[in-house]
């Protein structure tokens, strides 16, 4: 998929936000869901997605739900840093195959990161879903 194209309700993520399909949430407000990503690149790789958005990519999101987007996205992390004192975190986004998009709903990763281990492969390897939950509640219990 380039990043010309239309919006598939069908997607994902648009599932999961429709209760379609599961997830592991992590937290949700008016604007955003965050939620487990079940291939983690590392320990407690959180998704982060506008709830009301056909947008696919970021360059297609209206401006001003992008305001909201990244306080979602922002609030989220340092939740994550809250709960699992990382070293770094990476905050990630793709816009169009090439780019290495998979699911075409806008979306940002959340990646915590430690010194001395490596970042695992992109949507390879799915997680433990009790392990996932785990994370999700310590993640969400540092939510301010
Ligand atoms: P991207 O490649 O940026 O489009 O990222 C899509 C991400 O969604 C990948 O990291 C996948 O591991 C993740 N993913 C795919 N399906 C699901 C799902 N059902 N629940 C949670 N994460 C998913």
């Amino acid at each position: 998929m380039s990043l010309d194209g239309t919006y598939d309700a069908g997607n994902i993520f648009a599932k999961i936000l429709r209760g379609e399909a599961p997830s592991v949430r992590v937290f949700e407000d008016e604007h955003v869901f965050a939620f487990m990503d079940v291939f983690p690149q590392s320990k407690g790789h959180t998704l982060v997605i506008p709830k009301h958005s056909t947008a696919r990519n970021l360059l297609e999101e209206a401006p001003e739900t992008l305001g909201p987007l990244m306080a979602g996205v922002q609030r989220v992390a340092k939740a994550v840093r809250a709960a699992l004192n990382p070293d770094g975190i990476m905050i990630s986004q793709f816009n169009g195959a090439p780019a290495g998009q998979t699911v075409y709903h806008l979306h940002f990763h959340i990646i915590p990161r430690w010194e001395g281990t490596p970042l695992g492969r992109h949507a390879e390897g799915m997680a433990d879903v009790e392990e996932l939950k785990a994370l999700a509640a310590q993640i969400s219990a540092k939510i301010s």
